[in-house]
């Protein structure tokens, strides 16, 4: 699935008319605006769900990214999630899309957010069923044992965040920022 989280029309979806860059009354920032019928397009970050999958051993699965941003990288599986499902749903899909991974008994870790451009990333920690293998989006999977997280080669904030909390959860110390 290719995702453009930011993407937009130059268009207004109601009357057609080409949107212009505006504050609204009564708003301070500014925002895409139809002059013709007061219609604001509000752009709002898309919130992304995953999984720190566990098994019985102690070892937490990552995939390496195959795709940009941030190829080669390690993260969680994880995604934008679908407009019809909750986010223990998408969290689960996707970690069966990128991972081929069967998770269970999801509990909530936390959720992480950043600026610019905006993210909502909802992480659960998860018991893990297999082995997993190598899915969408993905060029690898490896198990790692909670001192080995390649901290160095993790994708996004949030996703050193994420595991510092899982590490830190389990007695493990884990790097600040
Ligand atoms: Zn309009």
């Amino acid at each position: 699935m290719t995702h453009h989280p930011h993407a937009t029309s130059r268009f207004c979806m109601h009357c057609g008319q080409r949107l212009m860059s505006a504050i609204p009354e009564g708003d301070t920032q500014r925002r895409l605006v139809c002059l013709d019928c007061g219609f604001v397009h509000y752009i709002n970050p898309r919130p992304v769900a995953g999984t720190i999958p566990e098994r019985d051993d102690g070892r937490l699965l990552l995939v390496r990214r195959a795709i940009e941003p941030r190829v080669g990288t390690w993260v969680f599986p994880g995604g934008y999630m679908d407009v019809e499902e909750t986010a223990e749903e998408a969290a689960i899909r996707e970690t069966k899309e990128e991972a081929l991974l069967e998770v269970q008994e999801l509990s909530l870790l936390g959720v992480y957010t950043r600026p610019g451009p905006g993210v909502v990333v909802v992480v659960y920690e998860a018991l893990a069923f297999g082995e997993g293998a190598v899915g969408d989006e993905t060029s690898e999977i490896a198990w790692f044992r909670p001192n080995d997280i390649p901290w160095e080669e993790l994708a996004f904030d949030t996703t050193h965040w994420a595991l510092r909390d899982w590490a830190r959860r389990r007695g493990f110390p884990a790097p600040e920022d």
